[in-house]
This record gives C-alpha cells, structure tokens and sequence, in this order.
C-alpha cells in the first residue's frame, strides 16, 4: 500500500481526500501527525501554493507528498476572497467569520456567480523537478443565507444551481463527484497511474 503525506491541517479537506483516496489503496497520513509546521503560502495562485504546501512537507518527512491548495472565487469582487479563503475575516480558518464577511460584502449585488477551485500537487520528493499538478472548477452562486449542516468552509452558502441545494446538504460522496477537489484528485490519479 502507497503511503501519501497530505500537507494539509484542515480537517474538512483530509476528511474528504482521505474519503477518496483509502479505497484506492493508498495509506493517508496527515502532516500534522507527523510534526510538519504549517508551510508559509506565499504564492500569489492556488498551483504556486499547492506546490510549496507539497515540498513543504516532502522536506520535513523525506516521503511523496500531495497538497492542495483550494478557496471560493467570487466574480463580483474580483475573484476574492481566492487564495486568501480561508483567512478572508482575519484569523486562519475562522469559517463562520469568512461567511458573515463575504455575505456582507456581497450585500446588494446581482451578481452572486462564483466558483471553488483546487490545485493539487504531487512530488516524490522535496526538490522535485517534475511535481505532477491538477485543478478543478466547481461553478455556482453564494446564497443570501446559510443553508446546510454538512461540509466545511463556504460550503452552507455555496448554491449548486444544476443540483439545487447547497454544498453543505450533499453527503461526502455526492460532493466528491461533483466538487472543485474531487475534479482535481480523479485528474492527478490519471496522471500518476
Ligand atoms: P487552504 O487550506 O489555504 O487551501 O484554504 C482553503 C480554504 O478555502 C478553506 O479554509 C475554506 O475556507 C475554502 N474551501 C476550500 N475548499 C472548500 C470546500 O470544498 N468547501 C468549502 N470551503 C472550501
């Protein structure tokens, strides 16, 4: 069995891509478990990050690494809060902040489009020359309100208009066949086998 280190401490996104990846037959094992420090993100796009997540905890554990670098794109702000998602209110990770800010912000407008996106990056080691990378797109509209009790981040105000609910009201497996990071696992995986 392939063990993979995922450079990540959000728990949402290791519950799903653990989802996806054990029955594939590979051994997940997040980086937290292992003492890797959070990577500095200091790439200005979501496949620069994705990439220093990756060697980030390839250079602490000297294994592969896999890491993904993902947020919510909303047209009428210009695309924020995009790889600032998940400290758009200030303090990393305050999910329920960054909703209330990004309701707020968008208070008025018409145009509630917006999209997920995920980059993932796989390197067999720190100083991989070849990292193998895949992104995905998942297109919607930001509710007006929470709807939802599932998932994680802006997930309960994410609207899947082909669907008609929320992120937050499909199971794990539903989100994963049509979510920004199930796109861009089943993309990588072809690539790596
Ligand atoms: P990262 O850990 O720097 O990649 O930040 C990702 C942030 O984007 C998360 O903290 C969430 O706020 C948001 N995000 C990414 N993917 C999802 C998703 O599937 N649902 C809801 N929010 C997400």
């Amino acid at each position: 069995m392939a063990t993979l280190i995922l450079a990540s401490g959000n728990k949402g996104k290791l519950a799903e891509l653990s989802a996806m990846l054990e029955p594939l037959g590979y051994e997940v094992k997040p980086q937290t478990e292992l003492g890797v420090p959070d990577a500095d993100e200091t790439g200005l796009s979501f496949i620069e990050n994705a990439i220093l997540k990756a060697r980030h905890a390839a250079a602490h554990t000297g294994e592969a690494a896999l890491a993904d670098d993902s947020g919510i794109a909303v047209n009428a702000l210009g695309g924020a809060p995009g790889i600032y998602s998940a400290r758009y209110a200030g303090e990393h990770g305050n999910d329920g902040g960054n909703i209330d800010l990004l309701l707020q912000n968008l208070e008025g407008e018409a145009d509630r489009s917006a999209y997920f996106y995920c980059a993932i990056a796989y390197v067999k080691h720190a100083k991989d020359p070849t990292p193998v990378i895949a992104t995905g797109a998942w297109h919607g509209e930001i509710l007006p309100a929470r709807q939802g009790e599932g998932g994680f981040g802006y997930d309960p105000v994410f609207f899947d208009p082909e669907l008609k609910c929320s992120a937050a009201e499909l199971s794990r497996t539903d989100k994963a066949a049509r979510s920004h990071r199930g796109q861009a696992l089943r993309a990588l995986l072809l690539q790596l086998q």
